[in-house]
């Protein structure tokens, strides 16, 4: 059946509003959605599980407590895809690994657990790379997710199969995670609102762990305002999560109801956006700088010398952290297990499990890792990128003394080619040039969408970031920015009805 055009293009605050008031029930749009799913799925593969009958029964839920006159909550009803690293009692969890098929988790991840609680219909679980390694989703051991926008193209990574649901709307709100740009790069090449929020915001308990000290799960939308709500919906202190914080959820929704940016100081940092950046990304974001300057914020251009070290930093870090984390894939606790004969000894069974579940960007990632760490070495690269790490904090407290957010492009390109950089791990890496600064630091950060390239109508992301725990500033320039654009030159939404026509429809059929 085809989806309802109507119900799949509501805004989630839209769709929680009329469900509220009775004016559709959840099980109208949860059903809209799955259609939706169903009718484009095969073109655009976002999900690697679809809870159909488990979405039906949340909805039915939320609409026989609306009926019994019980309170709902700001998203009750409202239909959301959860990135495949996050556990769920009742769905498996892969994290795009051979090594997890067939695990089920046995407790829910807090944020699985906010979300139900909150009356939010989950829709099933996203594709995405493997582990969370990686920016296209082509390290996904059940292949590559597609770009709503051009499905030649990727939808980013690690969490494209959310960005990829979210813009063909298969799903109004996605969840991801976001270790060193895996939402706000998928958000930017699909046109879309991606958080991460300061680190220890938003709980890791029950977030397979890729590097823990980094990893932070966040919101995917179309809009601020929705980007807010789940953002407000997961946040908040958990027990659980030994980093999480224990201080009160910056006032995000209120931020994105209140766009204002008059007075605000907003600087440009230097070191983000000149080489290596293509033209009609920089065109885009100078565009939004002149209109953020029209609405009245202070704009200067803030130098963070350091951010340059942040990709070999990073690149240390986090395989430092995976080859740890990634050690209790041990072939006896989850999942797979190859050459189990009965003769074989369990080191054997590990190795031959571990070589086999593994993919080749994972593999890599744990040599780097153990090799970083390893005695001897260990001074010289993992010590030397804590420093760095340092330096990086420091460049942000130093900018945060002069002004209130600092912004950048959100990647170098526009979403680039299904199969183009697959070869070539360290152009992979360069997606995230601008995005791991603010991970290795823990800020909060935001990519919003600023308009299509002129070269090749791919949208581009406006990366903005905020000292930790003033989350809500990234809505305020997040949501003027959004509004601006909007009277300019026409909602982003409009420009993604092409997507909605396009995917499934015959000139993407055709092979493009
Ligand atoms: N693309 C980066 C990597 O491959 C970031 C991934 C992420 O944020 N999970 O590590």
């Amino acid at each position: 059946m085809a989806a309802d055009t109507e119900l799949i293009t509501m805004t989630a605050a839209q769709i929680a509003a009329a469900v509220a008031s009775g004016e559709v029930s959840s099980v109208e749009v949860t059903r809209a959605h799955l259609d939706r799913i169903a009718q484009t799925d095969v073109h655009v593969r976002a999900f690697l599980y679809v809870a159909e009958e488990a979405a039906l029964a949340a909805a039915q839920a939320v609409d026989d407590q609306r009926t019994a006159g019980q309170p709902l909550g700001p998203l009750a009803g409202v239909p959301l895809a959860l990135k495949d690293v996050f556990t769920t009692t009742d769905m498996p969890t892969t994290c795009g690994s051979r090594i997890l098929a067939g695990w089920q988790p046995p407790y829910d991840a807090t944020i699985t657990a906010r979300l139900r609680q909150a009356g939010v219909v989950i829709l099933g679980k996203t594709n995405m790379d493997e582990f969370a390694m990686g920016s296209s989703t082509e390290n996904s051991a059940f292949g590559p997710s597609h770009n709503p926008w051009d499905l030649s193209r990727v939808p980013g990574g690690s969490s494209g199969g959310s960005s990829a649901a979210v813009a063909a709307y298969q799903a109004p709100l996605a969840i991801g995670t976001d270790t060193g740009g895996s939402i706000r790069q998928p958000a930017a090449v699909c046109g879309l609102v991606g958080v991460k929020p300061t680190y220890g915001g938003s709980s890791r308990y029950g977030v397979v762990a890729f590097a823990s000290s980094l990893d932070t799960p966040g919101p995917l939308a179309r809009t601020v305002l929705d980007a807010a709500l789940l953002h407000q919906a997961i946040s908040g202190h958990d027990p659980r999560d030994s980093t999480s914080l224990d201080a009160p959820v910056p006032p995000v929704v209120a931020a994105a109801r209140n766009p204002d940016v008059a007075g605000l100081r907003i600087g440009v940092v230097t070191e983000l956006g000149g080489e290596g950046y293509a033209s009609g990304v920089l065109t885009r974001f100078n565009e939004a700088v002149e209109v953020l300057e029209s609405l009245g914020a202070k704009i200067t251009e803030v130098s963070c010398p350091h951010f340059s070290y942040a990709l070999p930093a990073y690149y240390l870090i986090a395989p430092s952290e995976c080859s740890s984390n990634l050690a209790r894939f041990d072939a006896m606790r989850y999942g797979l297990r190859v050459g189990d004969d009965g003769r074989a000894s369990a080191e054997e069974v590990m190795s031959l499990t571990r070589a086999a579940g593994f993919g080749a960007e994972v593999k890599r990632r744990i040599m780097l890792g153990t090799y970083a760490l390893s005695s001897g070495y260990y001074d010289a690269y993992y010590g030397k990128a804590q420093q760095v790490r340092t330096l990086i904090a420091r460049d942000f407290a130093a900018a945060f003394e002069q002004v209130d957010v600092l912004i950048s492009p959100t990647t170098p390109t526009t979403a680039f080619s299904i199969g183009e950089r697959v070869e070539d791990p360290m152009a992979m890496y360069l997606a995230d040039l601008a995005t791991i600064p603010g991970n290795l630091a823990g800020n909060a950060a935001m990519s919003v969408p600023c308009g299509l390239a002129p070269e090749d109508g791919l949208p581009v992301g406006l990366q903005i970031m905020a000292p930790v725990l003033a989350d809500d500033r990234l809505y305020r320039v997040g949501a003027a920015l959004e509004a601006a654009l909007d009277s300019r030159r026409g909602h982003p939404l409009l420009a993604e009805a092409r997507g909605l026509e396009g995917v499934g429809g015959a000139e993407q059929e055709a092979g493009r």
